[in-house]
């Protein structure tokens, strides 16, 4: 039901966004039907809020604007070229859409023109011109109802090729922020969510720590162990880290062996209890080599741990963790350090 429910609503958005964009003289190229159908979905505040603010800006919609919306909502890297791939489809579906709709349209005057026609002619005729001219409204009428069915057609190869699209489009994006080799969020996903938490933090004026982590003399592991048991050791760490954390947390793949876990709304002491939980939990996997089935011990991690000062820039704050690390490091490994900052303080 809620497939068919949700279809049906991208249906009625697909026909709103066809309606807008012949009302208003925009050119039906498939760049602004994206633009359109996702504001009249409304689905991305971003999108909506910057074509809004056009609008009031220019007065009218114009197509510089829509290229310049079309590069910051719908083209970023490789989604761009899934977004090229797809828009070719989708192009070929609108002005199909596009010329049935207006042949339907024009088709419905001439239509109305003829049934006034018939009502004058009516008037005064006997039985059986009365009868042709009905036969006549009703062959016109079945033919009327051929071409809106083709038109309903058309909409919905239309839609489905736009659902299609946003589909490919959200596999993509999950894609570029999930790291290949462990599943958990990607570098790129880290440095969005903390630039987001940080938002949030300045604006609420609530409390934001940040984990760096990295593996024990990993390097020692790799050459005793081999790469590809260092690759599952990462997996393993990567998946203890992300059941160990509470939803609003994220915990991502910084880069190599070193890992980073953002905790929005969490004070410095709580942030420091995490990393030690985490700390142990990893500590204690005993690590069994599957081909050979040998017990090679187990792997240990160091953890810096640091609050958000309030004004500092994401750098700032990361390098502090990372200090934090380094101490960890120094202190013996397989413990956990933290730093305050000093605007804090
Ligand atoms: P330390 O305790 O000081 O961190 O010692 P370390 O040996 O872990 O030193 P460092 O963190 O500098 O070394 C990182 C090592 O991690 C080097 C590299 O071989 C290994 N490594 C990085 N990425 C991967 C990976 O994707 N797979 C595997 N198997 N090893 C990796
Ligand atoms: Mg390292
Ligand atoms: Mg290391």
């Amino acid at each position: 039901m809620a497939v068919i429910e949700s279809y049906r609503n991208v249906r009625v958005i697909a026909k709103k966004t066809l309606a807008l964009i012949e009302e208003q003289g925009i050119q039906p190229t498939p760049h602004n039907y994206a633009i359109w159908f996702e504001y009249l979905q409304e689905t991305n505040p971003d999108l909506t809020r910057a074509l809004n603010q056009l609008l009031a800006k220019n007065g009218k919609y114009s197509e510089n604007m829509g290229v310049e919306l079309f590069k910051l909502f719908f083209t970023r890297d490789k989604e761009g070229q899934v977004v090229q791939e797809t828009n070719h489809m989708v192009q070929k579906s609108m002005d199909n859409v596009m010329g049935d709709l207006k042949r339907t349209t024009a088709d419905f005057s001439s239509y109305g023109k003829q049934l006034n026609d018939f009502a004058l002619k009516a008037e005064g005729m006997n039985g059986q011109d009365l009868q042709d001219i009905i036969s006549e409204i009703v062959s016109q009428t079945n033919s009327m109802s051929d071409n809106t069915s083709s038109l309903h057609k058309g909409l919905d190869g239309a839609s489905r090729e736009i659902a299609e699209l946003k589909r490919r489009l959200q596999y993509v994006q999950r894609e570029a922020y999930t790291d290949a080799l462990t599943g958990i969020p990607n570098r790129k996903s880290f440095d969005a969510v903390l630039s987001k938490e940080i938002a949030t933090a300045r604006e609420n004026q609530s409390s934001l720590c940040l984990l760096m982590a990295d593996i024990d003399h990993f390097k020692q592991f790799n050459d005793l162990h081999g790469h590809t048991f260092g690759d599952q050791v990462i997996k393993l760490v990567a998946s203890t880290l992300a059941k160990g954390i509470e939803k609003n947390a994220l915990a991502a793949r910084y880069g190599g062996e070193e890992f980073s876990v953002i905790l929005p709304a969490t004070d410095l002491a709580d942030a420091v209890n995490l990393a030690n939980d985490l700390r142990m939990a990893i500590a204690a996997k005993r690590l069994i080599q599957r081909s050979t089935k040998k017990d090679v011990g187990k792997i240990t991690m160091s953890f810096g741990v640091t609050a958000y000062a309030l004004s500092e820039g994401p750098t700032a704050f990361i390098n502090r963790a990372d200090q934090a690390l380094y101490i960890a490091k120094n202190s013996g490994r397989n413990c956990v350090k933290h730093l305050q900052s000093s605007i804090n303080l």
